[in-house]
């Protein structure tokens, strides 16, 4: 057992409890997802045994590698990385959720390769809502039109929005980028009122995420301590 991960869970646990309770929210209208990428799975089996069953990974192989290892346990696999169009098929077999859809070509091809046993894959549309020109995500005024599409196709599920707003330290300006996400899943809802989801927040900026009504706190850092670089 690993107990720096089992405290760190507590601690992030407590703070989520807390912004709910600022926020006037029930303290179970949050999931945490444990973003585990770089991490090996026996970290994941330390963090299911404290209670957590979602975790977030980013890069596929690694994923795969750890899905087949973890294949005893009942946990929720979300794919929260960049996606190359040549890889949808082990995500659409493989995932539960992906956050990182941002064009219709990738999502037409996971709804065709989703396996059919399998429910709807959730999916959740990511938005470059900081216009910065490096970020993956469509733009806030291409959403409407895109979330139309994407929640016609027959083996997705259209939950809600993504987003990774500009990295900053001023409170003001990520609470304003949180707001902006939630206001155009507002607007998507008026068209789309089965949108349930805002996945917004990571360990630097969780209060203000939850703040503003994120229902999927992506948390990597502040449950499994800092990562080395990949290429370090
Ligand atoms: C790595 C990552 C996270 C987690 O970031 P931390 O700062 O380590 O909590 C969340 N979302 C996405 C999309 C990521 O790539």
């Amino acid at each position: 057992m690993n107990t720096s991960i089992s405290e760190n869970i507590a601690q992030v646990s407590t703070q989520i409890t807390r912004a709910c309770q600022l926020a006037g929210r029930a303290s179970d209208s949050v999931s945490l997802l444990a973003v585990s990428k770089t991490r090996p799975a026996e970290d994941i089996r330390s963090a299911y045994a404290c209670g957590l069953t979602r975790f977030g990974e980013n890069y596929l192989q690694e994923a795969l590698d750890k899905i087949e290892q973890l294949a005893d346990l009942p946990l929720e696999w979300h794919f929260i990385g960049p996606i190359q169009s040549n890889k949808t098929r082990p995500i659409a077999e493989h995932f539960h959720w992906v956050h990182s859809v941002d064009r219709l070509k990738i999502a037409q091809r996971l709804s065709e390769q989703r396996p059919a046993d399998l429910p709807a894959l959730n999916i959740c549309l990511q938005v470059n809502i900081s216009r910065e020109e490096s970020k993956s995500g469509c733009l806030p005024e291409q959403a409407l039109e895109l979330a139309q599409a994407l929640s016609e196709l027959p083996n997705l599920r259209l939950r809600g929005l993504m987003a990774i707003p500009r990295a900053t330290e001023d409170e003001q300006d990520q609470r304003r980028a949180f707001a902006d996400l939630r206001q155009l899943l507002e607007r998507l809802q008026q068209a789309l009122p089965g949108l349930d989801t805002l996945s917004m927040g990571m360990s630097g900026d969780l209060i203000p995420a939850i703040a503003e009504g994120a229902t999927i706190v992506r948390i990597g850092t502040a449950l499994f301590g800092a990562r080395v670089p990949k290429n370090a």
